[in-house]
């Protein structure tokens, strides 16, 4: 078990509605309320981020973005900039997802450069790396990862590492309804976490790791156990309440005597 506290992030993907969202928030926050010791937060599609601040304003719950400009604002037609989400009063953003990489060409360099102009803001970068199937087959899972993770970290100052998370999400394993082994999750983790520690060996250490990938109640204790597993990225089961209060309490349970972190609630 580390000694990091753990964190749970709600992925939602391009789903919701405003009146599923209202149920979804309100079962949230009413099964949150008497405190948990892991942090939470929500990541909502940009039409329903007024409705995420509307519900979790008063709450410990974070709430943020999917996706962030990597410009300065100008004229960018359908793009949001870091100093939107923040005037708006986000403060989580995900980046580099591989939904966002895959079926929007973002690479690495691009990827890295929407990282950064949210680290020199205020926002809190869930930063994605992951292989695909074909590469894991090829055996090359880690020097995609390294690569992927290489492409920030050359141009991130080491005062930036507080507001940074990385999540692993092996593509292959989203969305599949099968996590990767727990054996494998940790082994790509210490990789990661190595070369975190490579740029600064306090702030990589406390760098959380947040593993993605078909997490469920069922499997979600097993993986927060992980020495280098600091919490989980969730994808489809964070859209039904239940599921992603037990997944909270499960990372709540891996954190043993840790007290949740300060700085992190809205
Ligand atoms: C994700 O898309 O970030 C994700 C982890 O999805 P799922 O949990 O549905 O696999």
């Amino acid at each position: 078990m580390s000694h990091r506290p753990k964190l749970v992030v709600a992925n939602w993907k391009m789903h919701g509605s405003a009146t599923a969202n209202a149920a979804l928030l309100s079962a949230l926050t009413a099964g949150l309320a008497t405190g948990c010791r892991s942090e939470v937060a929500v990541c909502v599609p940009f039409p329903y981020l007024g409705q995420a601040r509307e519900f979790l304003s008063k709450s410990a719950i974070a709430w943020g973005a999917q996706d962030v400009s990597e410009h300065a604002p100008g004229a960018y037609t359908g793009d949001v900039s870091v100093e939107m989400l923040e005037d708006f009063g986000a403060s989580v953003v995900l980046v580099g997802h591989s939904e966002r990489r895959v079926f929007h060409a973002e690479s690495n360099e691009r990827a890295a450069a929407k990282a950064l102009r949210a680290l020199h803001g205020a926002l809190r970068v869930v930063f994605c790396v992951g292989e695909s199937l074909a590469e894991r087959q090829a055996g090359v899972t880690d020097r995609v990862v390294r690569g992927q993770l290489r492409a920030l970290l050359s141009g991130l100052m080491p005062q930036m590492m507080g507001q940074l998370v990385v999540a692993y999400e092996p593509v292959w394993a989203i969305g599949a309804g099968n996590a990767a082994k727990p054996e494998d999750v940790q082994e790509v983790h210490a990789v990661l976490r190595e070369q975190l520690q490579r740029v600064d060996a306090k702030m990589g250490s406390a760098c959380p790791l947040l593993y993605g990938g078909s997490v469920k109640k069922e499997t979600a204790a097993r993986l927060f156990e992980l020495p280098d597993v600091d919490g989980g990225l969730i994808g489809g089961a964070s859209l039904v309440a239940p599921e992603f209060l037990a997944i909270v309490a499960a990372a709540d349970a891996a954190c043993g005597d840790q007290v949740k972190a300060h700085g992190y609630s809205q």
